[in-house]
């Protein structure tokens, strides 16, 4: 393949990979934006190996078989609800890859002299602080996904102090690296300050603004592997990079704003947030029901709005729920679903599942389009959610102090489903169990939804 062909393969990829995102955008078409995803790549990745330049295609088609024999058999492995730690552990595998690009690049390179071979060592330097950060922190992100670690921030003494340290001494280095036109002492001193930052900064963020931090990672991934490209010279690797790293700040943004979050406060690792208060105390009497009960409930009612949370993708309870709905609405029942922006574990969580089990869109509506609706409904059936339905966001010195919730309180009759009175991702008791109008049906989400059904 000629170095032409090879730049033309790159560009048609690159224009792929646009028209993959611009379709992900929405739901009717996300199936074909997959599709221009998977071709960009496929395109991308053949090119790369037929390339002139590139040497050794033996040991990169052993290592992508290798590579994808274990990709393929963790995907088919993963549950939906584990999608979040699988993307966080990618994030890492693109942060290393980034670090070892990068001394890779300083030890072997062209022969280079004056603003080049600065140029370069700044691109050394930089991919592999960005890597460095992106690796640590996206193992965080993925032990306290996993519940291999606790969730809640750290918050240690001058944690900011330390971040701005670290950046300082990281800027120093920098500095010093360039002028001694290359040190190898400097390089490996910064990356174990920039593994110690990664690491501190996700640590620091607590459970409820770890959808942020996902985002924030997958964009930080993406600056990585345009540092990447930089020090290889690929092109489609600056592109794609970008791509990556620009749709994740986007994303990052918005949910920010849906969670009515400082998009400075939290990537400068939960700067400004000061509240460790968590408590799962109880604070009240709650009241049990059963599924005959609440299908009497649900039968009797007019309106009913069912508002469903990460315990409904455990239980994998979206099937029976639809099935409720169908009956409820065949009885001329008047049946919506209220979807809070960080239900369950990644962004559009629950429109996925919803979906998946045939839900119509036109009856899912987003928190904003449903809150005012609460106070005119009869029954609201809290399917597996916890921390977006907590009135506790509404109190200043909560940890979830700020963030919209469903208001499903302002309803007649609220019924939570879950297995016990833990509490939610963030930690923080639910004064909703404890209201005049909550009853509880404890069990496995699709067991309970399931005995309604039959009940109905
Ligand atoms: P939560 O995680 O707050 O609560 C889920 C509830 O489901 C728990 O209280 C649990 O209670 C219950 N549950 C678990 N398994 C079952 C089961 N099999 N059957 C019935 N109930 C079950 O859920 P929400 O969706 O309300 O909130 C999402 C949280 O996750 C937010 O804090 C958000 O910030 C965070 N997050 C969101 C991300 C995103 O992008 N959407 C990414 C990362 C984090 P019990 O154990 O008693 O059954």
């Amino acid at each position: 393949m000629s170095e032409g062909l090879v730049s033309a393969a790159y560009i048609v990829a690159a224009v792929l990979f646009i028209m993959s995102l611009a379709g992900l955008s929405k739901q009717e078409t996300a199936q074909n934006g997959c599709y221009s995803g998977v071709a960009g790549m496929a395109i991308a990745l053949i090119a790369t190996i037929l390339n002139p330049s590139v040497g050794g295609v033996i040991f990169i088609l052993i290592a992508m078989a290798i590579g994808a024999t274990i990709g393929v058999k963790l995907a088919k492995k993963v549950e939906m609800t584990e999608m979040p730690e699988l993307v966080a552990i990618l994030h890492s595998f693109v942060g290393l890859a980034a670090v070892l690009v990068g001394y890779n690049s300083y030890i072997d390179h062209p022969a280079l002299t004056g603003a080049m071979k600065n140029i370069h060592l700044v691109e050394v330097f930089l991919g592999v602080f960005i890597g460095a950060v992106t690796f640590t922190g996206s193992i965080v992100a993925f032990a306290k996904l996993r519940g291999l670690i606790n969730s809640a921030a750290l918050a240690l003494p001058h944690r900011h102090k330390m971040n701005l340290a670290a950046l300082l001494v990281s800027g120093y280095l920098l500095v010093s690296f360039v002028n001694a036109g290359g040190s190898t002492g400097a390089l490996i001193v910064m990356t174990l300050i920039a593994f110690i930052f990664g690491y501190h900064l996700v640590a620091s963020i607590g459970g409820a603004d770890m959808p942020v931090v996902v985002s924030m990672l997958n964009s930080y991934s993406g600056w990585a592997a345009a540092a990447a490209g930089f020090m290889l010279s690929n092109d489609l690797l600056i592109v794609t990079g970008a791509l990556v790293g620009s749709s994740g700040a986007i994303l990052s943004y918005i949910m920010c704003r849906a969670m009515n979050r400082s998009f400075i406060s939290v990537i400068a690792g939960g700067f400004g947030s000061d509240v460790v208060a968590t408590g799962d105390e109880e604070q009240g009497e709650h009241v049990a029901t059963t599924a005959v009960e609440v299908a009497d409930l649900l039968t009797s009612s007019q309106r009913v709005i069912i508002t469903p949370g990460y315990g409904m993708a455990v239980a994998q309870a979206q099937y029976p729920v639809f099935e409720i709905t169908q009956k409820l609405r065949a009885k001329g029942i008047d049946v919506r679903f209220g979807i809070h922006p960080v239900a369950g574990r990644l962004p559009g969580h629950m429109n996925v599942l919803l979906a998946e089990a045939k839900v119509p869109y036109d009856i899912v509506l987003e928190m904003d389009e449903i809150n005012e609706d609460f106070s005119d409904t009869d029954t609201v059936l809290v399917i597996g959610a916890n921390d977006t339905v907590n009135p506790a966001a509404k109190e200043p010195g909560s940890p979830i102090a700020g963030m919209p919730i469903l208001e499903v309180w302002n309803a007649k009759n609220v019924i939570v489903f879950k297995r016990g009175m833990a509490t939610g991702y963030a930690g923080v008791q639910n004064p909703l169990f404890f209201k005049d109008n909550t009853q509880m049906l404890f069990g496995d989400a699709k067991e309970s939804v399931e005995d309604i059904l039959k009940a109905i």
